[in-house]
């Protein structure tokens, strides 16, 4: 949309949900780690891998963080990278 060449691939799932699952998860797998002999986190890493199949991805842009949904996905779009989303960041503000 805004002529920028570089885009990347996540997950369209909101952050704060997926921190909450974690989190959650990770409680509950503590929690019933001795009744369940430690089987508890496997069956998290389960869950988390279905989930993460089960979401959609989305196309991000680096410089307007224009989001695009529903296309075929492109194998020349990567997940983030820090490089090259540095390319596009603000400048830090000089002091006088
Ligand atoms: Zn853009």
């Amino acid at each position: 949309m805004c002529g920028c060449p570089n885009l990347y691939v996540d997950k369209d799932f909101p952050q704060e949900i997926g921190c909450a699952v974690i989190i959650t998860g990770a409680a509950l797998a503590i929690a019933l780690a001795r009744p369940t002999y430690g089987l508890s986190f496997a069956a998290m890493i389960v869950l988390d891998a279905l989930l993460y199949r089960i979401v959609p991805s989305r196309t991000v842009c680096y410089a307007c963080s224009a989001e695009h949904r529903g296309f075929p996905p492109n194998p020349r779009h990567r997940p983030h990278d820090l490089l090259i989303a540095g390319k596009y960041a603000d400048p830090p503000a000089l002091k006088p």
